[in-house]
């Protein structure tokens, strides 16, 4: 495909779509009713029915009975912990191994022009950015993200907290799953808001920052502080009355559903002139400038607070205006001292 009919290039070879990104049309007023039904298959495909089916199958083929779940067998946890772990492994893998191995569309619809694996840094393990990303993918991430789905089973098989029947509450499930990724974009935005006050960006957040280029072992290369805040979003479904499935919906979608943002490319070629849009722009922005667009744009939180970035000049000018102004405030208060 010519990535050029939907983009530009920039003199270091950094390719930029032409289209500034938006956020959805949810929540916005006036309402957009035409752009919203424009907009609401992608609320469903490809990746929400993917995480959701993911969930049924999970619940289906992986976890054993109720009855088994009401205790903590090794058996069971590991066989868990294992089959998550390859599912990752083969997910993000999939990604990786078309995206940066074969390197299949080479550096078409790329933000970065340049490659993580051609740039050491001392910032990662052994100075190498996918062998530090999955060590911390696969070293803590899936063994927190393996604790909180057996908690979370545990407490649904013993009867600790309700547990809504499909057959019983349709019309209720229905809507929570429907809010599963507005519950998402909440609980990130606020977690990710607070891990960007200073001490908390030193201690926690500046590890997931290493990936200043991100690729897809970025996704949950995380301190585990910030892994165990992500993927904690499930425990919403422990207070909000539910049904197991929709916290394994729930996680799932923080789990696998990392990666969208840090594919680096703006869309996979799929043969022909077909694509699949990665909904990368907005979250790569992030890892471009730090202190922009630290939601994912499902809702306008950003916008709502001056902090968002959608890839234009105008953007760019908004951004740098509020960095000075920022620098003022820092500069009066040192000043005041
Ligand atoms: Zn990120
Ligand atoms: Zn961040």
């Amino acid at each position: 495909m010519d990535d050029l009919a939907f983009g530009t290039r920039n003199r270091r070879g950094d390719w930029s779509p032409k289209e500034p990104a938006g956020t959805a049309p949810l929540f916005t007023f006036p309402p957009r009713p035409l752009a919203f039904l424009k907009w609401l298959p992608q609320y469903f495909l490809p990746y929400n029915l993917l995480f959701a089916l993911s969930a049924v199958a999970w619940w289906r083929w992986v976890l054993p009975d109720v009855a088994v779940m009401q205790t903590l067998g090794w058996g069971w946890i590991l066989r868990l912990f294992v089959i998550n772990c390859l599912a990752v492994f083969l997910f993000f893998g999939a990604f990786e191994l078309r995206l940066y191995v074969l390197r299949a569309q080479g550096t078409r619809f790329k933000y970065n022009a340049k490659w993580p694996a051609e740039q050491r840094s001392t910032a990662f393990f052994f100075q190498r950015q996918n062998i530090d990303n999955m060590m911390r993918c696969f070293g803590t991430g899936l063994p927190i993200w393996t604790a909180f789905e057996v908690g979370i089973l545990y407490a649904y098989a013993n009867g600790y907290v309700p547990w809504l029947g499909f057959a019983q509450h349709p019309l209720y499930l229905f809507v929570l799953a429907l809010l599963v990724p507005i519950i998402h974009e909440t609980h990130f935005f606020l977690l990710h808001r607070a891990i960007h006050w200073a001490p908390l960006y030193r201690w926690v957040h500046s590890v997931h920052h290493n990936s200043v280029n991100p690729s897809p072992w970025s996704s949950l290369s995380m301190h585990p502080v910030e892994q165990a805040g992500y993927l904690g979003v499930a425990l919403w479904h422990l207070v909000l009355p539910s049904n197991p499935i929709l916290a394994l919906y729930q996680l799932h979608y923080a789990g696998f559903g990392a990666i969208p943002g840090h594919i680096g490319f703006d869309k996979i070629e799929l043969g022909g002139e077909r694509s699949l849009d990665s909904h990368a722009y907005i979250h790569s922005l992030h890892h471009k400038f730090f202190e922009v667009n630290y939601g994912d744009g499902l809702i306008p939180f950003d916008k709502w607070l001056g902090t968002f970035h959608d890839g234009s000049a105008e953007g760019e000018a908004r951004m740098r205006a509020r960095y000075e102004r920022k620098k003022a405030r820092l500069n009066a208060a040192a000043g005041a001292k």
